[in-house]
């Protein structure tokens, strides 16, 4: 299937662009960029060009941030593309949900992608707490903001999300993993004087069976990073750690099982595969559950000034 790449920034350059070139599903046929550009692809910088030039080019994928993604996905539905959408799916829950309902009604596909949960150990990780009784959660997703969003003034303003960029990665993969559905409880944002978005937050939730479920995401981390998940339950101890890449039970390091040749690995590979089969069977993937918890956090969240954040 063809397919055009629209916002040519890291993640398309770092993870879509090799994905695609690797796909037996997919061919890199366009880009809509104003500034980028890959290697013997046409490019666009007009994406209602694009939508206008290419009848032939029925799928598109979005690469830009939240802000204007909405936008440009409204944009592509209404010209009869399939769409897929980067993390966070849009910069309000309502946005979404407007896209899901003009998808639905035009008989396309919409997914809404998260990343983290196709990281090698997330399901896995699912399939060992199914049955378990949980009694503690605790994220932990610490890194540097200048290491992983050099010069990205989108990241700090509305919409940009700040520190639940990253964040919402940890909420995506304990939504998934996790038996029960939580919710919000209580959370304390950091956000630097100069700016929109916070560059700290701690959350915690309320479980139906008790369990403490709290989150501490930071983005002032120096020197080691961390994306760790650590679940305590009445069978043992749970840590999932590199983003969803490994895990542990008990402290001892299960290694990924002997997989299907047929299996796809790597997390954009797996995205762009579950794209295919949901273009071919018609169907939309949209949960919004990450999302939910952190707009719920922006709306419960007790504000902290702290300093000013210079890049
Ligand atoms: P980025 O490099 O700052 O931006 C991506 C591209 O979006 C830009 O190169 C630009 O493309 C386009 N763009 C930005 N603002 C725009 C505007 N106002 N109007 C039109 N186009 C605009 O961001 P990114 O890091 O790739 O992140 C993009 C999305 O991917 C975010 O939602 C992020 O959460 C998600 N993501 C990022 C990472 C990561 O490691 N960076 C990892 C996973 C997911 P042109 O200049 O080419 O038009």
């Amino acid at each position: 299937m063809h397919i055009a790449l629209v916002g040519i920034g890291k993640i398309a350059i770092d993870q879509h662009v090799p994905a695609l070139t690797a796909s037996p599903d997919w061919e890199l046929s366009a880009t809509v960029s104003r500034a980028g550009s890959v290697d013997g692809i046409p490019v666009f910088t007009d994406f209602a060009q694009m939508l206008e030039e290419r009848p032939d080019i029925r799928v598109v994928s979005l690469c830009l941030p939240p802000i204007p993604r909405f936008d440009y996905a409204a944009m592509a539905i209404q010209a009869g593309r399939h769409v897929m959408l980067e993390k966070p799916p849009g910069a309000t829950l309502s946005e979404c949900h407007t896209l899901e309902a003009m998808a639905r009604a035009k008989r396309l596909s919409l997914y809404a992608t998260w990343h983290s949960r196709e990281a090698e150990m997330v399901a896995p990780a699912k399939a060992w707490l199914k049955g378990k009784t949980l009694r503690k959660l605790h994220i932990n997703w610490k890194e540097d903001v200048r290491r992983w969003h050099p010069g990205q003034d989108w990241i700090w303003e509305p919409g940009g999300l700040g520190v639940f960029d990253p964040g919402i990665n940890a909420l995506s993969i304990v939504t998934e993993i996790l038996p029960d559905p939580i919710h919000l409880m209580t959370a304390t944002l950091e956000v630097p004087e100069n700016k929109q978005a916070p560059i700290a937050a701690k959350l915690d939730f309320f479980h139906p069976h008790g369990a403490g479920v709290t989150a501490d995401f930071d983005w002032r981390q120096e020197g080691e990073q961390t994306w760790c998940i650590d679940a305590e339950t009445d069978q043992g101890v749970l840590r999932l750690w590199n983003g969803g890449a490994r895990m542990a039970i008990d402290g001892i390091e299960v290694k990924p099982s002997g997989r299907d040749v047929s299996e796809i690995s790597g997390e954009y590979p797996r995205l762009y595969q579950k794209m295919a089969r949901l273009v071919e069977s018609g169907n939309v993937d949209v949960d919004l559950s990450p999302m939910r918890h952190v707009a719920d956090a922006f709306t419960l969240g007790r504000r902290e000034t702290v300093a000013p954040f210079i890049e």
